[in-house]
């Protein structure tokens, strides 16, 4: 998240047009790169909740990052939710891949078999990653730790897009590991830690094999 929010409603106020409620034209959206590859779901069809084309850069990737956040969401555990997830980026015209919350999965990007939508969020690294944002915020608070079945859905899915993605452990990143200007703190060191250790064992329980040569040199 950046402070894209606070200058948009300044925008809207300045022209006097967020009091008076009055919508904006809609700003006819560009055209939206075509591939031939086949779109991929990574969760069931009716958690697929596309954002509006100006949240995202009209322009596929090919993804070999990961980057988890948390959403930033400050209004009270109970609204950890991924609707208002894709609410707020709706509203700042932003975007990631994926939100999660303690009982699902929703994928907010058209994705592809070997390609994805370039998505607004992780400054500087949107070229290269797919974000996943978590419900919540200050998951290193005392008390402030996500759902369980939060990270785990979290971690299921991360895992599963490594594998389709062939992107090794060591691009998989907290977005404070990935923001130069050091103002990100999300998803929390402490937390991250967690989150690979757990990440690592679930891979591992899946396919020992595989992992193992996963984690060949070359990551
Ligand atoms: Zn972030």
């Amino acid at each position: 998240m950046t402070g894209q929010a606070v200058s948009r409603r300044r925008f809207l106020q300045t022209l006097g047009l967020a009091a008076a409620g009055v919508a904006l034209p809609p700003t006819p959206p560009a055209a939206r790169p075509t591939t031939a590859e086949r779109p991929e779901y990574f969760v069931p069809l009716g958690d697929y909740h596309e954002l509006p084309p100006e949240c995202y850069a009209q322009n596929l990737i090919r993804p070999f990052e990961i980057i988890v956040h948390w959403d930033g969401n400050r209004q009270g555990r109970e609204l950890w939710l991924t609707p208002i997830t894709y609410e707020t980026l709706q509203f700042t015209q932003q975007s990631a891949h994926f939100a999660v919350d303690y009982k699902r999965i929703w994928q907010l990007l058209p994705m592809f078999r070997t390609v994805v939508q370039e998505s607004y969020g992780a400054k500087g690294y949107n070229w290269a990653a797919i974000n996943v944002e978590l419900a919540g915020t200050e998951f290193d608070q005392p008390g402030n730790a996500p759902p369980a079945s939060e990270v785990d859905l979290a971690v299921r899915l991360v895992a599963r897009l490594m594998e389709h993605y062939a992107i090794a452990p060591a691009h998989v990143a907290g977005h404070f590991e990935r923001d130069l200007r050091g103002d990100k703190r999300d998803p929390g060191a402490q937390f991250m830690a967690g989150f690979r250790t757990q990440l690592v064992a679930y891979r591992a329980s899946r396919s020992p094999l595989k992992q193992q040569a996963l984690a060949e040199p070359g990551d």
